[in-house]
């Protein structure tokens, strides 16, 4: 059965190549989406327009954007992507641009949050007040709703350039981050692990070496979010974590690394169901951002 027309939500998950449009309820209810290639800001936002202003208007809309963005509803700047290095984006007015035009309410953040809000209202974390979505591919970055809230502060959560110990006092790999070298991203990303091994991470078999030295800077840095954050479960994806054989392994060494100091069965013998793949696939982000939207109404 159809909602009534006021409840429908508007989800945007604008990503660094494909922008995904959809209008909907949640999961069982996505009655229109379109997916397009993201390439000026100019002629992405007027197809973002343009997909809704074709339908009937949504109570709001959510964008979960690639970051870094601005997503403090204080700030002068509310709704901009700010420093990114993509040609073009620097400092693009996404939300306020939407909102203007449309005339609906937008709510924004960044697309790991949008996506952490996803698999907490219909994924691998509905039944919890806390988690954490951790995505491990070309970058690092993670999105954390605590309290059934989105995390977000003076910036946004940038768990990937969080500084991790060497692993080894043998590994001289410098580290791929532009900014920080050996940053959480700069060793263990997809762009990490291709410039380590001088292959695609795809293409790397199960029983290389690679791998364990990626279980153990996973880990570790999955450690610190914990340590900080206290999630009550860590969904992890992205095209790095897509090899099941990984995630076994990061479990493994997580569950070490905590020794048993954090008394819980879910960080020690149940840490399979701590440290989880997403539920909703690549889907996610733009669920997300239907629920970002849901949210912002919600208040
Ligand atoms: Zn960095």
């Amino acid at each position: 059965m159809m909602p009534p027309m006021g409840m429908l939500y508007g989800g945007v998950e604008t990503g660094g190549t494909w922008c995904v449009c959809a209008l909907g309820t949640g999961p069982a209810d996505l009655q229109s989406a379109e997916t397009f290639p993201t390439t000026t800001p100019e002629e992405t936002l007027e197809r973002i327009v343009g997909f809704f202003a074709g339908h009937h208007a949504p109570q709001a809309i959510g964008i979960g954007s690639f970051g870094p963005v601005d997503a403090d509803p204080s700030s002068p700047t509310w709704g901009h992507v700010t420093t990114t290095p993509k040609p073009g984006w620097r400092h693009t007015p996404v939300a306020t641009e939407v909102r203007d035009r449309l005339g609906v309410p937008v709510a924004f953040d960044t697309d790991v949050t949008a996506a952490a809000l996803g698999e907490h209202r219909w994924g691998a974390g509905r039944e919890l007040s806390s988690l954490c979505y951790l995505t491990v591919g070309t970058g690092i970055g993670a999105g954390l709703v605590i309290d059934r809230q989105p995390v977000r502060g003076l910036v946004h959560p940038e768990v990937g350039h969080l500084r991790i110990p060497r692993a080894e006092s043998c590994d001289s790999f410098p580290g791929a981050c532009p900014a920080h070298g050996d940053c959480w991203e700069g060793l263990a990303s997809g762009t990490a692990l291709r410039a380590r091994w001088g292959t695609a991470p795809e293409d790397l078999p199960d029983d290389h070496e690679a791998w364990d030295l990626e279980a153990e800077y996973l880990a570790l840095g999955i450690l610190s979010i914990v340590s900080v954050a206290s999630p009550h479960r860590v969904v992890a994806g992205g095209g790095v974590m897509a090899r099941v054989e990984l995630l076994d392994r990061v479990r493994r060494r997580l569950r070490e690394l905590v020794n048993g100091y954090l008394e819980t069965p879910l960080l020690a013998e149940r840490i399979d169901e701590y440290l989880v793949p997403p539920s909703l696939g690549d889907r996610a982000g733009v669920l997300g951002a239907l629920a970002l939207a849901e949210l912002a109404t919600s208040r």
